[in-house]
């Protein structure tokens, strides 16, 4: 999601006349776009930022203008510029669609020599002789702007995202996101399956729906209840000519109801794969992070899915080490991770969040306790994708060519239906195409093979 709007604002920049960089040394501008969900990812914004700073060497030159922005920016405002005087703005995640404008008007200013005061030869700046600019106000409307997409480069683009709605009306005790992006607010059918259509007519062929819970699209609390609005909008796209590929992330298991079940029957191009965050395999744990299901309604969809899709690949989130977490819990959790079987997924160990209803627990579960269940459920992920990926081989997969691999001349990467990372020898013509690529070998995080 972060990466969508990212994208977004690097559009803002194209318009405007200017250029993106790969080399930060080079840029008049650097924006980073931050992260609040655990303290790791908040570490390392700091660090990016501390040393974009450091790159306008001698330490009170005048470029690069730096900014943060995202939900780090939003949850800590004015406190940035606490800590990191000589940062030049910071914008909530409210201000998205207006960063260039936010980045170029004082780039255009320190042109002109308006900015941070001079300071005499040795001294620091502090938050008094600083002249950044902090915006972290609301704006109902700004889910409505995040819509800009980059030209391709000089080969087709395969794939999109597309933010459908921002902000989130849930309240899992752990999570900072409805406090740094705000209540759920949904952009209007019409307006998606146009942005869809300008994608198919530029040549993408992979539409991604993105949402912090995307299946309760046009159920926002004060307006629409109307239920079947997500499969709507997934209805919509999959008529549209030229889209042959459908995803979505991250639905909720709450709002994941037999209509969304059967559109993987219905719809062709809806892939057959799904992130369906899972949290703890513990009704307990679960009730206490305020997940509204119990594990065994979890496993009920899943079972749904796999009935509908045999091969269906489901991925999921799950945090280890939640406030008061016994070995107990962690076990259903590994009991429930093997009974859905699932093929990805990303753990966290629980980091308490300043603002959160859990943060107020103490943080109970040791650290090595949490380091030591997130490499058995680990162990557990790699067995269970090793097994999953055992399948592919030999078969012959439809896979979307998406980019030249990292490693190796001529090799290419896409992804299966299932989305499954597949390398293989291509040309760059084939970028944006549909390939069948027979599978002769795997590893655990790709599928290897060449085109038939
Ligand atoms: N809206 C999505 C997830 C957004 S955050 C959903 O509900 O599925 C992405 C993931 O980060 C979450 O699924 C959760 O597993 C993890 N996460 C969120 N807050 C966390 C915290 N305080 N500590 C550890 N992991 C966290
Ligand atoms: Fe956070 Fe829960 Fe909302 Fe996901 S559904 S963003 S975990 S509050």
């Amino acid at each position: 999601m972060n990466d969508r709007d990212s994208e977004d604002i690097a559009a803002q920049f194209i318009e405007r006349g200017w250029e993106i960089t790969e080399d930060e040394t080079q840029a008049d501008v650097a924006v980073v776009n931050t992260c609040a969900v655990r303290e790791q990812a908040e570490l390392k914004a700091i660090g990016k930022l501390g040393h974009l700073i450091w790159l306008r060497k001698p330490i009170d030159a005048d470029f690069p203008i730096v900014g943060a922005v995202g939900c780090m920016a939003q949850n800590r405002g004015a406190d940035l510029v606490k800590l990191m005087p000589d940062i030049d703005f910071v914008a909530g995640t409210r201000q998205t669609h207006r960063i260039a404008e936010i980045a170029i008007d004082i780039f255009n200013k320190r042109k002109a020599g308006i900015g941070h005061p001079k300071l005499p030869k040795g001294a620091k700046r502090t938050p008094k002789t600083s002249a950044a600019a902090v915006d972290i106000s609301d704006n109902l409307q700004s889910h409505l702007y995040i819509n800009k997409h980059l030209p391709a480069p000089s080969s087709k683009r395969a794939c999109a995202f597309i933010s459908i709605m921002q902000g989130c009306q849930m309240n899992c005790s752990y999570c900072i996101v409805p406090k740094v992006r705000g209540k759920q607010r949904s952009r209007p059918l019409e307006d998606i399956v146009s942005e869809a259509k300008r994608l198919a007519d530029s040549g993408v062929k992979e539409i991604t729906l993105l949402g912090q819970v995307v299946n309760a699209f046009g159920r926002d609390s004060e307006n629409a209840k109307d239920p079947a609005a997500f499969t709507r909008l997934l209805r919509a796209i999959n008529d549209i000519d030229g889209i042959e590929r459908i995803r979505f992330t991250s639905p909720h298991p709450s709002y994941f109801g037999d209509d969304l079940i059967n559109a993987y029957a219905e719809l062709p191009k809806l892939c057959e794969y799904v992130h369906l965050p899972m949290q703890s395999g513990s009704d307990t744990i679960l009730k206490a992070m305020r997940r509204p299901y119990k594990i065994s309604s979890f496993l009920k969809i899943i079972d749904k899915l796999r009935d509908r899709k045999p091969n269906i690949s489901i991925s999921t989130d799950v945090i280890v080490g939640y406030p008061n977490e016994t070995d107990t819990d962690f076990e259903q959790t590994r009991q429930a991770f093997k009974t859905a079987g699932f093929d990805m997924a990303f753990i966290f160990k629980y980091s308490p969040r300043m603002g959160t209803e859990s943060a107020r627990l103490p943080d109970s579960v040791p650290e090595e306790v949490k380091e030591m269940r997130n490499q058995i459920l680990l162990g557990d992920l790699a067995e269970q994708s090793m097994r999953y990926h055992d399948k592919f081989i030999g078969t012959t997969q439809e896979v979307l060519v998406e980019s030249a691999a990292k490693r190796g001349e001529n090799l290419f990467m896409g992804r299966t239906r299932t989305h499954r990372k597949a390398i293989f020898r291509a040309s760059p013509d084939d970028i944006a195409k549909l390939v069948n690529v027979k599978i002769n070998s795997i590893t655990v995080t790709a599928l290897e093979g060449e085109i038939v």
